[in-house]
């Protein structure tokens, strides 16, 4: 990206809801189950059935508006939005629009737009070359997902890069599944995000035109069709040309953008208001509701880390908005002496050691139980182990288990805290290598190296690095 430009991003995100039934009617909800099998007259649109709006999935926006600090309405209207597609059976979708439940909010410095209800959509499911028919391909709708309850957050147009648009939205869906109104995952389709992205001079304010890339389906391809989007419009600037407003699609396997359609505009859809539904009049009792149901908040969370267990600031944010990781840190906190001091350390083990062997797995599925980092961090900080074994003995735990002390006595892991046999050790590689112990005394500081690599073999990494050169350095007089 030349300086000249600044990437401006704008998100939508579709967050399905973790209801019982459907937005409108009673209909199960439940992913995976045979093809329509959950439908009845309303979510099929067939004449004259009647919604009636789902109070919880009206409960479960109001929470996600009050985690959002957004502005809630206490009236809000359903419009129906109308256009023509397989996956609509009605010929329009129960949305809303210039009366939302929540307005405003922010998360993490960015500024939301709006909140709003809505159903979803049907599955179509595109056969491609196995299903052609008369040399046409052919799709199936699944209705079962046609009428799941939808909230859709729409993001001021504040992030600048395909990395920050991932990051902000994965803090996004740390934040959801903390309120527990969805499974926020977006290889399912319970999270969904277009992404909006032009490009203006920078430090000018007024907007650039704009695409619009459709249904990132994970964080990755999200981050890479931005990022590819920003260098087409990029080259299409700097080429002399402008950029077209219109609908993308992102195929992560190539790489290609693919234009979907052009430039819609809401009049398009001819909005009205739902005649068969009444407006949405949020009470004190539905707000305190709500209120209640929130549990504390990853960016609350952080600042209790950060206070309470002198965490960095990125350390606690970290651990905070990956809850898993967040809820293990503080049960192995728990499990240390009270006031043992071993927090950070513990953070850096969990954030660190743990991750890079587990990745995205929740460690409490993992082997190594809150209580055994507990000790294993212990141990070292005793100087009972060095990090090096230490880092062995967190291998064995994660491959069956265990207690790190039984592990260090079974293996003969723990450090040599017998100083005269490392001292022993010492003088041994100083006597085999007379050559580097004379460059060590002649000052030549490099050359120590020379002596401390057979004392590690020797010692098979129990001994502490620094011990190590200490010992050396007194032996040789330096
Ligand atoms: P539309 O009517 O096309 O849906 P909206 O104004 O409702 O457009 O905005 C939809 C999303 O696009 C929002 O997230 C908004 O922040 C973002 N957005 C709007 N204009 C731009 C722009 N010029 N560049 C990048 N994002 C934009
Ligand atoms: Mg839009
Ligand atoms: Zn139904």
């Amino acid at each position: 990206m030349t300086p000249d430009f600044e990437p401006v991003i704008g998100l939508e995100i579709h967050v399905q809801l973790k209801t019982r039934t459907k937005m409108f009617c009673g209909c199960e909800l439940s992913f995976g189950a045979p093809p329509n099998t959950l439908t009845c007259p309303v979510c099929l649109g067939l004449p004259g059935a009647l919604p009636v709006a789902n109070a919880r999935a009206i409960h479960f926006a109001l929470m996600i508006g009050l985690a959002l600090g957004c502005e809630l309405a206490d009236h809000s209207v359903f419009h129906r939005k109308n256009y023509f597609y397989p996956d609509l059976p009605k010929g329009y979708q129960i949305s809303q629009y210039d009366e939302p439940l929540c307005r405003g909010g922010e998360l993490a410095g960015v500024r939301l737009h709006r909140v709003h209800l809505e159903e979803d959509a049907a599955k179509l499911i595109h056969l491609g070359a196995s299903g052609r028919i008369h040399g046409s391909e052919q799709s199936i709708v699944d209705f079962n997902r046609g009428g799941t309850p939808l909230v859709e957050i729409v993001t001021e147009p504040e992030l600048r890069s395909g990395e920050h648009a991932r990051e902000w939205l994965s803090l996004l869906r740390a934040t959801l599944r903390s309120l527990g109104v969805s499974d926020v995952n977006m290889e399912e389709g319970s999270l969904r995000a277009d992404a909006n992205v032009s490009l203006r001079p920078a430090g000018s304010t007024p907007l650039g035109t704009k695409t619009e890339l459709k249904n990132m389906n994970s964080f990755r391809f999200l981050e890479r069709g931005v990022t590819a989007e920003i260098e087409r419009q990029r080259a299409i600037i700097e080429g002399g040309g402008e950029v077209a407003q219109e609908t993308l699609h992102f195929d992560p396997a190539s790489g290609a953008l693919t234009t979907l359609r052009s430039k819609e505009e809401a009049h398009d859809y001819r909005y009205f208001p739902e005649p068969d539904l009444v407006p949405i009049a949020t009470t004190a009792e539905m707000l305190e509701q709500a209120r209640a149901a929130i549990g504390e908040l990853p960016a609350a969370r952080a600042v209790r880390f950060e206070r309470d267990f002198g965490l960095s600031a990125e350390m606690a944010h970290l651990l905070a908005f990956r809850s898993d990781l967040g809820d293990y840190f503080e049960a192995a906190n728990a499990a240390s002496a009270a006031d043992s001091g071993h927090a950070q350390q513990l953070a850096n083990w969990v954030s660190g050691q743990l991750v890079a062997r587990i990745g995205e797995q929740d460690p409490a599925t993992s082997n190594v139980t809150p209580a055994a980092l507990a000790t294993l961090v212990e141990l070292v900080s005793a100087r009972e182990l060095t990090n090096g074994t230490a880092r062995e003995v967190l291998d064995v735990l994660l491959q069956s288990g265990g207690d790190p002390r039984a592990i260090v006595a079974e293996r003969g892991l723990a450090s040599l805290s017998d100083d005269s046999e490392l001292a022993a050790i010492v003088a041994a590689a100083i006597a085999a290598d007379p050559d580097a112990a004379a460059k060590v005394r002649a000052g030549n500081a490099k050359a120590i190296a020379a002596l401390i690599g057979p004392v590690m073999r020797e010692t098979r990494g129990r001994a502490d690095g620094s011990e190590v050169t200490k010992l050396i350095r007194e032996q040789l007089g330096v």
